[in-house]
């Protein structure tokens, strides 16, 4: 059997790093780990590289080094051990490697990404906050520099394998696909679209986490419970499928089977379904074209019984429409809504705040992005930039009570 891919797994010890590297074990002699990256469970980075024999490893600092040293099991060789930030970007770029799986968390994945894209890979992007932060860019580097970008998110993913599969296709196109009228974006609704909403002032980061269909890292989570989690999503998929705002529709589905859908000009509704387990996905990003398994057990549609649809309650969920509107207002604002919001879950997972103020927060660090004159970033350090100065703003409106 030939090896289909040398995979970067940025991300490694997350849910979705350790999701892939599930997959990969299942394909023995298909996939080759050439690297993996953690930034705080450096134990499991060196389990994980032990186990996949992975050729390079990616920590933060020196204290970080030092632990992956000291749990690496005694008498067999140590894989390279590269540090800091650049690395990650420097890795995802390495000759040797044909597939980076995009899995860390936040606007800091954004470098490693777009690296990615530049150095002509396949980009297998779970790391939604870099569409956020950066589409126009970012799809630029996966038009000029012949990437494959493949969706891991599972509603893009399913969107993907939805749109007509013709031979030239594109994987970073800049017109929606002929024949469609919309892309329709399944959401949850999370663990609190039935939650009295005087409730919603006291709820706990555990509660937030506690998500009724998947088990996903902690922000993700607190973004799947306010559903700016699916404000980002219908930004990505702005960029992802070259798709006009007002032709993506949300539709909140508590049963999280049907993944997405899209709506042909004929009337057709092609839908992806599957169990709410992003093997799935994951593995059709590492083996496409081909389908291989992920491990993902079957969907008995019959024990499902039923399958339900309503429309997103935008006063329960203010984050999706704080969402809609920064994608009305350009990419300065959709940088900001994403750091503002990564300030303000931290601060809620952290307990320093409550669920109600991420929406707050977010809303005045928006209203006040407006008063700056930001002009298009038209680079990385652009983006980042106006980055860092949303997340100062953001954590000064954390520390004043309101
Ligand atoms: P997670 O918190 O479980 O894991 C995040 C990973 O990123 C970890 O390996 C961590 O070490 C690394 N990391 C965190 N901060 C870092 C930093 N500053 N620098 C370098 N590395 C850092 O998150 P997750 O749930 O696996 O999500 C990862 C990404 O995938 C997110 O962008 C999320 O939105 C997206 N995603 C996740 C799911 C899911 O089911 N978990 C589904 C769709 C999309
Ligand atoms: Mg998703």
């Amino acid at each position: 059997m030939s090896v289909l891919h040398h995979l970067c797994i940025l991300g490694s010890t997350g849910s979705i790093g350790v999701s892939t590297l599930d997959v990969v074990a299942r394909h023995p002699g298909r996939f080759v780990v050439h690297a993996l990256s953690a930034y705080t469970r450096i134990e499991a980075l060196a389990a994980q590289a032990a186990r996949h024999a992975a050729r390079v490893v990616i920590v933060p600092d020196d204290a970080a080094r030092a632990r992956f040293v000291a749990a690496w099991p005694v008498g067999r060789p140590l894989p390279e051990i590269r540090q800091g930030a650049q690395a990650l970007a420097d890795t995802a770029a390495d000759p040797e490697v044909t597939a980076v799986m995009a899995a860390i968390v936040g606007a800091a994945g954004l470098p490693g990404a777009l690296a990615a894209a530049r150095a002509g890979k396949r980009v297998l992007l779970a790391n939604k906050e870099a569409l956020v932060a950066a589409g126009g860019l970012f799809m630029r580097a996966v038009r000029e520099h012949g990437a494959q970008l493949l969706p891991i998110d599972s509603e893009h993913n399913a969107i993907f394998q939805c749109l007509p599969q013709t031979p030239d296709r594109a994987f970073a196109p800049d017109h929606p696909a002929p024949g469609v009228r919309r892309l329709l974006l399944t959401a949850s609704g999370g663990p609190f679209r039935r939650t009295a909403l005087e409730q919603l002032d006291s709820v706990t980061p555990d509660q937030a986490c506690a998500h009724p269909n998947w088990r996903m890292g902690r922000k993700i989570s607190v973004d799947s419970a306010t559903m700016l989690n699916k404000g980002l999503e219908v930004i990505e998929a702005h960029w992802l499928f070259s798709m006009p705002t007002d032709r993506i529709q949300v539709v909140v589905h508590p049963q999280s089977v049907v993944h997405s859908m899209v709506e042909y000009d004929d009337g057709s509704v092609l839908a992806q379904l599957g169990q709410p387990d992003m093997r799935t996905p994951i593995a059709y990003g590492l083996g496409f074209p081909d389908r291989i398994a992920s491990g993902v057990g079957l969907l008995e549609l019959t024990r499902l019984g039923h399958l339900d649809f309503e429309a997103p309650d935008l006063v329960r969920f203010p984050c999706l429409r704080l969402s809609l509107d920064a994608l009305g207002q350009g990419q300065a604002a959709c940088i900001t809504l994403n750091a503002a919001n990564e300030v303000a879950v931290d601060g809620f997972l952290k307990g320093r705040l409550r669920y109600t103020q991420i929406a707050r927060i977010i809303e005045r660090c928006l209203n006040d992005s407006l008063k700056w004159k930001s002009s298009l970033p038209g680079s990385l350090d652009d983006v980042l930039a106006i980055d860092a100065r949303a997340r100062r703003i953001a954590a000064d409106f954390c520390q004043t009570a309101f």
